[in-house]
């Protein structure tokens, strides 16, 4: 199955970033973001008033809109936000022009299945590897808490 389709683009948006919250990437799709921000040294940058804003967003001078840092290489997802049915702007709503289902748009590899949590911030955030870090420090405590219950059980 040909996984390219063609996104038409989205006139009306005004790059709000409304928008730009938690998203998902596809494994090749983290692969080219990360080749660009190491190339061009762009940084994950958190947004202290709102945690869940991609670090990629930029905003501008005024506050009002931004754009995206890593543009170029952004995920089909942002891509397609805004003329996709399944995910209309809120502010331009007539906007839409293609549909595709998320359970089709994941055979085709536009985005990961649920079960990946391919999250950029999951990739790009720096507290990234420390997270992993704590995560596999849990699952030792948790294994040896497991093996000691064995062990009194027994
Ligand atoms: S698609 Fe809509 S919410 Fe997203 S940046 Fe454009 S105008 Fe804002
Ligand atoms: S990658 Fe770019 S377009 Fe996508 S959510 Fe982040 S800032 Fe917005």
């Amino acid at each position: 199955m040909a996984n390219k389709i063609t996104i038409p683009s989205m006139p009306s948006c005004t790059g709000c970033g409304d928008c730009c919250g938690p998203v998902a990437a596809t494994v090749k799709e983290i692969k080219k973001i990360a080749h660009k921000v190491k190339k061009k040294r762009i940084k994950w940058i958190p947004h202290a008033l709102d945690p869940v804003k991609c670090g990629f967003f930029r905003y501008s001078d005024d506050g009002k809109s931004g754009s995206c840092a890593i543009y170029s290489v952004r995920p089909w997802s942002c891509q397609a936000f805004g003329v996709l049915k399944e995910m209309p702007c809120e502010f331009f709503p007539e906007a839409v022009r293609i549909s595709m289902p998320a359970d089709e748009a994941v055979k085709r590899r536009l985005i990961p299945p649920y079960s990946e949590g391919a999250l950029l911030s999951s990739h790009f955030a720096p507290d990234h590897g420390d997270r992993q870090i704590n995560a596999l420090r849990l699952k030792k405590q948790q294994d040896m808490d497991n093996i000691m219950l064995r062990e009194v059980s027994n």
